[in-house]
């Protein structure tokens, strides 16, 4: 089955070499942000030839069309990638102690941040919101 990133790429006529769909369907299939390195790891068992230069720029084309999106949690210059589906919007909590990145979706805050935008002035076109944590101890 062609991942949602391959169709994206048919429609936009864009040729996928097979190198690049299993790179297409490792993020596609990851729910869990991998970086690089795990997208290689993952794409390996896929096809144990594939360099991880060639899953580099597959994920920096995914990332320049739009189809994936890049993050660098903490701002440690470590990107790691997740799917894109257009309009499913998430934020993320990302565990410090372990690295874990959790989404979730919170209804007022997406309100607040429209609220933010227009008090200045402005209409909201995109917004991230990434909370660093610590689990409760007693939890
Ligand atoms: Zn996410």
């Amino acid at each position: 089955m062609p991942s949602t990133i391959e169709k994206l790429c048919e429609e936009r006529k864009i040729r996928l070499t097979e190198n690049r769909r299993i790179v297409a369907r490792v993020v596609a299939q990851s729910d869990d942000h991998p970086d690089v390195e795990e997208v290689y790891r993952r794409a390996l068992k896929i096809n144990p030839r594939i360099g991880v230069a060639t899953v580099y720029r597959a994920l920096n084309m995914f990332e320049e069309l739009g189809l994936i999106a890049r993050h660098d949690f903490l701002g440690r210059g470590k990107s790691r990638y997740e799917k894109l589906e257009s309009e499913e919007h998430h934020d993320h909590l990302v565990d410090i102690s372990t690295n874990e990145v959790h989404e979730f979706y919170n209804e007022e805050l997406e309100k607040l941040k429209e609220k933010i935008a227009r008090d200045h002035g402005f209409d909201l076109v995109g917004h991230r919101l990434e909370l660093y944590c610590r689990p409760l101890k007693n939890k």
